[in-house]
């Protein structure tokens, strides 16, 4: 195997040429090019040029061309479980339903059923489970499944930025890749970040008065007092997804984390969208979290 950690892009496009594919990989990293380069390396194993890349010009480029995407549903009530890459039948792309709070196992099952499937074109069937690190450990064991027999000519690519959240089983059957990229896209890097966090680490333990306390501070004219609330969510929703994903990984109940955090996505858009008031948002924001540690 070609080192694919040095440019891991340029690596996996040697591997398409040489045809040394493996059935699972795992693309790790912060920011969006773990997942651009796991649609370009499943484009490019459907590619009938196998020049690395898709050519853009044979058939089945012409169909993984990603258009407008087909929004998941992970309940499967008001959309698929999963989508293909552009209309590519042997392309299949998992991820998180837009309101939900993870990858759910319907949607692992739902792809384990594609992957019996003949191919449709002949050729090799990848399916990305693009946010691989909400993925519950009930939804992990499922993709156990798939990993440990995978069907003939398959490849499933795993991207996650917080690989530590996926079981060691999950991780040892997957070719790792890493994605290097600068600290400077995590949340939770600065100085700023990690006073709050600080705080936030605090919070199980903070009496009501104390909390209110805090939420008194984004008092003050509406929009430097919103943008203090902005970070204040941006921070804690980065923060309660890493400690998820790691106690997920140990196996310890993770729904009122997971609850915790659709009540901050819900926070930050009563803040945008309807212009509540900075210092309520940030009072229920804390104690949504502070009643998700107890
Ligand atoms: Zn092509």
């Amino acid at each position: 195997m070609s080192d694919l950690n040095g440019d891991p892009r340029q690596g996996l496009r040697e591997s398409v040429v040489q045809g040394r594919i493996h059935t699972a990989y795992l693309f790790s990293g912060a920011g969006d090019e773990p997942r651009d380069a796991a649609l370009e390396f499943v484009r490019a194993l459907a590619c009938s040029a196998a020049t690395g890349s898709a050519c853009e010009a044979c058939a089945a480029c012409r169909r993984s061309a990603p258009g407008d995407p087909v929004e998941i549903d992970g309940s499967g009530k008001s959309g698929p479980l999963f989508r293909h890459v552009g209309d590519h039948p042997d392309l299949v792309w998992i991820e998180r339903g837009s309101g939900d709070t993870r990858v759910r196992i319907g949607q692992v099952r739902a792809l384990q059923q594609a992957f019996r499937l003949r191919s449709m074109e002949g050729g090799r069937r990848a399916a990305v489970i693009a946010d691989a690190e909400w993925l519950n450990q009930e939804a992990q064991n499922a993709l156990l499944r798939i990993l440990e027999e995978p069907p003939d000519r398959t490849t499933l690519v795993l991207v996650s930025g917080q690989p530590a959240g996926l079981l060691a089983t999950v991780r040892s059957r997957c070719q790792r890749v890493r994605f290097a990229r600068g600290q400077e896209t995590s949340p939770l890097a600065s100085d700023e970040a990690q006073e709050i966090v600080a705080h936030l680490e605090n919070l199980s333990r903070m009496s009501t008065p104390d909390l209110l306390d805090w939420a008194e501070e984004f008092r003050g004219p509406r929009a430097i007092a919103a943008a203090a609330v902005a970070e204040l969510l941006g921070v804690g929703s980065a923060w309660l997804h890493e400690t998820t994903c790691g106690l997920a990984a140990a196996g310890a109940p993770v729904d009122g984390r997971l609850a915790a955090w659709t009540t901050l996505k819900s926070c930050r858009k009563s803040l945008v969208q309807r212009n509540a008031n900075p210092q309520m948002v940030a009072e229920r924001a804390l104690l949504a979290i502070q009643e998700a540690l107890q």
